[in-house]
């Protein structure tokens, strides 16, 4: 039977000293995962910009004035290449986020499409989209979409200092929607929103005691964008960050937890110390959606350095996918 966490649980583990968390987090992670495989997504924006909602931590909302280059909907080949070249540096998942509050039916054949021909190619898909109806799941989930994701961001005591435009309980509704349809679920937070620490226990216990956790929970460290609301905030501290990933793997023992935005503002012995801690999960590519990530070649440096390998997916075409770390020359050969 599942645990059902509170709050209290959750802040109390978060006020360990951090020595014995992350002991705890290895003896859990171990238990589960490989400690040295690690998941890699690559993530496109197939429509850029001009998003209704007012999300303060970031740059595609129109209500801000950040300079970002707006674009409309991808064309189908143009995103099939993205992925091709994803595929060819051993990406297994390919991820596509859509700045809109919900798709239009009117969209559902070319998101379908999509999922169809990156599916041929023998790639998890994803999808981030804003918010689902039923319906709309359930022909997302039958056009083969892997994931759905949708962050919860933060605890529902803080959403809205966040976003006002929505509130918490439709977030949930979609997750709900998601899970019922199914596709796996993909939903986490942000770290460095101006949260406390009772927060982030709040949030943890929300994705924890889901009818059945998220599969991937990605964990995003604030990127203060200039223009946004948020863009003074102050930088989380690196270890308050590593012991949320160490409590969010001893609360959700079996799920994928993915270090995503914040990555290319973390040393590298930060991102040790979150691998330490059980994040097996990354991003790849030199963007997330709109903000910058660590560069592929960092990647491959930092992953040769502390021994990690790549986890294969794609039982269907093993051929074309490393599952374990290549010669660097490999490496240095792929291009995106
Ligand atoms: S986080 Fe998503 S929903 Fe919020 S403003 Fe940005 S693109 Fe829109």
């Amino acid at each position: 039977m599942t645990k059902h966490w509170t709050i209290k649980h959750a802040e109390t583990l978060l006020n360990e000293p951090f020595i014995e968390l992350m002991f705890k987090a290895q003896q859990v992670h171990r238990k589960y995962f490989n400690p040295l495989v690690i998941q890699k997504s690559t993530l496109l924006s197939i429509k850029t910009g001009n998003c209704p909602e007012d999300c303060k931590y970031c740059a595609q909302s129109a209500r801000y004035k950040t300079g970002l280059k707006t674009q409309g909907l991808m064309q189908i080949d143009e995103i099939l290449i993205n992925a091709h070249k994803a595929k060819a540096n051993g990406s297994s998942r390919f991820c596509m986020g859509a700045a809109w509050k919900h798709p239009q039916d009117r969209d559902m054949p070319y998101l379908e499409n999509i999922i169809k021909e990156i599916k041929a190619m023998g790639m998890e898909t994803c999808m981030t989209l804003g918010h689902l109806s039923d319906s709309q799941a359930k022909r997302l989930a039958k056009a083969g979409l892997d994931f759905y994701n949708h962050n919860l961001d933060t605890s529902p005591e803080f959403y809205n200092k966040i976003t006002t435009t929505r509130n918490y309980q439709q977030r949930l509704d979609t997750l709900n929607n998601v899970r019922n349809s199914g596709i796996k679920v993909c939903s986490g937070g942000i770290l460095g929103l101006g949260e406390t620490i009772k927060d982030r226990a709040s949030l943890l216990v929300q994705l924890a005691n889901l009818p059945k956790p998220p599969e991937s929970i990605p964990i995003n460290m604030l990127v203060k964008i200039k223009g946004t609301p948020l863009e003074n905030n102050e930088i989380i501290e690196p270890f308050e960050f590593i012991k949320t990933i160490a409590v969010t793997r001893i609360m959700i023992p079996a799920s994928h937890i993915r270090l995503s935005a914040g990555r290319n503002q973390m040393s590298e012995q930060t991102q040790a110390m979150c691998f330490m801690a059980g994040a097996n999960s990354i991003f790849y590519g030199c963007k997330l959606l709109t903000t910058s990530n660590s560069a592929e070649d960092k990647d491959i440096i930092l992953f040769l350095k502390l021994g990690l390998k790549l986890e294969n997916n794609q039982k269907n075409n093993e051929s074309s996918i490393p599952n374990e770390i290549l010669p660097n020359e490999q490496f240095y050969d792929a291009t995106l």
